[in-house]
């Protein structure tokens, strides 16, 4: 079942709920603009905070999707390419090739909430994607924004690539 038909909506309460996982509605130049109140020379740790924090809470999202039928790395990306468009986060679109990783998030709502930059600012989905690639590639990754449309990108891309372990 998708997310639009699980989310149930209480008017008397005033919440969204998908399950046990509550949802609000935000304006993405609200959200981003956590990062815009601080001083320029802070805006990337927020940025990085914010990642941090989507894969902490966003991980708890990939694990119910999992325990829900979503076992392997492909069945997992098949839901969050469902869901993702579904949450307002954007069209996205995945390329598996070996340990690496790559997704496309064409109208990203976190670059237009930004605005124009001189850096990638999608952390939502960073944060994301590092919660889901470790699954989809089966160990440790690195994950990050190659091209941001708030740097003039037609589409955001990101890379996941996994960490070949460290000889002992
Ligand atoms: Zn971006």
């Amino acid at each position: 079942m998708s997310f639009r038909d699980r989310v149930a909506f209480d008017a008397e309460a005033g919440t969204y709920f998908d399950g046990a996982m509550r949802y609000i509605y935000i304006k993405p130049e609200a959200l981003m603009g956590i990062a815009l109140a601080m001083p320029e020379d802070q805006r990337g740790a927020v940025l990085e905070a914010m990642a941090e924090s989507v894969f902490i809470n966003g991980g708890k999202s990939a694990k119910t999707y999992q325990e829900s039928g979503a076992a392997d790395g492909e069945a997992l990306l098949a839901v969050i390419r469902e869901t993702a468009p579904q949450l307002g986060w954007g069209s996205w679109s995945t390329v598996v090739d070996g340990d690496e990783l790559t997704v496309t998030v064409k109208g990203s709502p976190f670059a237009m909430g930004y605005g124009a930059a001189d850096h990638p600012v999608c952390a939502p989905i960073l944060g994301m994607l590092r919660a889901v690639s470790p699954v989809v590639l089966g160990g440790p990754t690195e994950v990050r924004e190659t091209a941001c449309a708030a740097v003039g990108a037609e589409a955001c891309t990101f890379t996941a690539r996994r960490l070949t372990e460290a000889p002992e």
